[in-house]
């Protein structure tokens, strides 16, 4: 293991920072991303993903080094004993963090429309849930 709880950042392509669980050196010398999460759903998500992928561009960018394209979620039941169960996810390149970073920004800025989620799990915790106009809600 060379990093834990380690935060990193860069201003270009775009302003990031990024703060890693963990991360190991393979004998080859790449590294891997580690990500702990709790939660009841055993599987990782989309934020997950997005999350690891700005760390990989994050920890690249600052010190030069070569991150896996790919990186596992630990995923741990908030229960008394529960083990953590390894995910692996294949993150997003730097062009597709480059886009969502430039369409959060357009949609802060009222610039572009933002989309319902195709996810119904996701409104039924979302906090936006009172003012929102999904067909499904
Ligand atoms: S309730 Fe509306 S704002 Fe919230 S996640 Fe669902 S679609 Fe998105």
């Amino acid at each position: 293991m060379v990093y834990i709880e380690r935060l990193f950042r860069i201003s270009t392509p775009v302003g990031l920072v990024a703060k890693l669980d963990r991360a190991y050196r393979m004998p080859s010398g790449l590294l891997v991303l580690v990500e702990f999460k709790t939660r009841w759903s055993n599987q990782p998500c989309l934020s997950d993903v997005i999350q690891l992928s700005a760390q990989r561009m994050a920890v690249m960018g600052q010190t030069g080094q070569p991150v896996a394209s790919y990186a596992y979620v630990m995923v741990k039941a908030p229960a008394r004993g529960a083990l953590p169960i390894m995910h692996r996810v294949q993150l997003m390149t730097d062009e597709q963090v480059v886009a969502l970073v430039g369409r959060r920004e357009g949609i802060l800025a009222g610039r572009i429309l933002p989309r319902w989620s195709p996810s119904r799990k996701a409104c039924l915790t979302c906090a936006f849930r009172a003012q929102c106009d999904h067909p499904h809600l």
